[in-house]
């Protein structure tokens, strides 16, 4: 069972961190879909570039495997600077930071993964640093500890977040560009699989590919881990070539469904239906009831639930849509009556 839990999450596992570096794109113009966000970025480089001036400070938010630590590094990569990678929750004082941005060259980045999960006293110490160019810097520890303020080069914050609402008014404030970016429709996907496959020496119908594209939860980091566990499939049975055939023989042997939910999906969603009835239900709760952990299904698995029309966020809680019971073939909750109904009939 747990082997093929995490085939769908959008979460990095632990394949994805040596499999993912060689299908990173390497310029902005490579990088598929989302074409406001690249288009604003351009426009910001372009004018950076011109001014001789570092980028604005930067904020990428949305849920996992879309592409924001990608395009954190693609930033790095057109404005020709270095680019220092760190993320919220392994800060734990500004000492850890001081090396990092005492050595930064004008423009280079520091990326910020999590930004939400910085400690309240790593954002106090950055406060001045993105404003003033300077930080405070401690000489020795205690009560009466020495501080010196040092004068630091211009740099670029770049900060990535699956929680926009859980970034400080102050910090979100001073990020001068703030981008989301959206879940991909399956043509996009598609195009970033060709792509891939290119990479990794197979080849794909287009039917091969559109196939993988519809169950990948709208995220690239699924397409591609799907696309690699296909081609082991591909070149044991299919002579390495992925079509339409190929690619929902393998899925199925990875218990992918056809719309891309995966066991954790319809955990949620028949754990609402069978222990709550549907909903609403608070997602504390809902996660107790799962065994699982609040923040991974508000950040990982309910924002495609909701997107699908699965799941709805409602001020009473979490509420399992007619889809949802149809889907898992669960006869509709019986009418409440005009009051108590979510469902209401015309
Ligand atoms: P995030 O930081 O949002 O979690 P990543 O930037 O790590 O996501 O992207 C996950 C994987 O998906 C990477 O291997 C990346 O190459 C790929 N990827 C993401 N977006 C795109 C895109 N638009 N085009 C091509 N590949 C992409």
């Amino acid at each position: 069972m747990t082997r093929h839990l995490h085939v769908t999450t959008p979460d990095t596992i632990e394949e994805d961190v040596a499999a993912e570096p060689s299908l990173r794109p390497q310029r902005l113009a490579e990088f598929i879909g989302q074409n406001k966000v690249r288009e604003a970025l351009s426009i910001a480089i372009e004018a950076a570039k011109q001014r001789r001036e570092p980028l604005d400070h930067l904020l990428f938010h949305g849920p996992p495997g879309l592409g924001k630590t990608t395009l954190a590094a693609l930033m790095a990569r057109e404005m020709g600077v270095n680019i220092k990678t760190t993320s919220g929750p392994v800060l734990e004082k500004p000492a850890d930071l001081v090396g990092i941005l005492t050595n930064q060259r004008e423009g280079d980045i520091l990326f910020i993964d999590e930004i939400h999960r910085l400690r309240p006293v790593i954002e106090e110490f950055l406060y001045p640093a993105m404003e003033d160019w300077q930080v405070e810097v401690r000489l020795s520890d205690g009560p009466k500890a020495n501080t010196m303020t040092m004068k630091i080069e211009r740099f670029t914050l770049v900060g990535a977040t699956t929680r926009f609402g859980l970034l400080t008014a102050p910090m979100r404030a001073r990020f001068g560009i703030v981008q989301r970016l959206n879940f991909y429709p399956a043509d996009e996907l598609a195009t970033i699989l060709a792509r891939s496959a290119d990479i990794l020496g197979v080849t794909t119908s287009k039917e091969g590919a559109e196939e993988l594209a519809k169950r990948s939860r709208g995220t690239p980091r699924v397409a591609n881990r799907l696309l690699r566990r296909v081609r082991d499939y591909a070149q044991v049975r299919a002579d390495g070539h992925i079509d339409q055939e190929v690619a929902a023989a393998a899925l199925r042997m990875l218990d992918v469904d056809e719309y891309g939910l995966d066991e954790m999906d319809a955990r949620v969603l028949k754990t609402l239906i069978e222990k709550f009835e549907g909903g609403p239900v608070g997602v504390n709760s809902l996660a107790v009831a799962m065994g699982e952990d609040a923040t991974t299904l508000e950040e990982v698995y309910e924002p495609f639930l909701i997107m699908e029309g699965y799941l709805m966020r409602t001020p009473q809680g979490r509420v399992a849509t007619p889809r949802a019971f149809r889907r898992f073939g669960y006869t509709l909750p019986e009418q409440k009556g005009p009051q108590g109904s979510l469902f209401v009939e015309e």
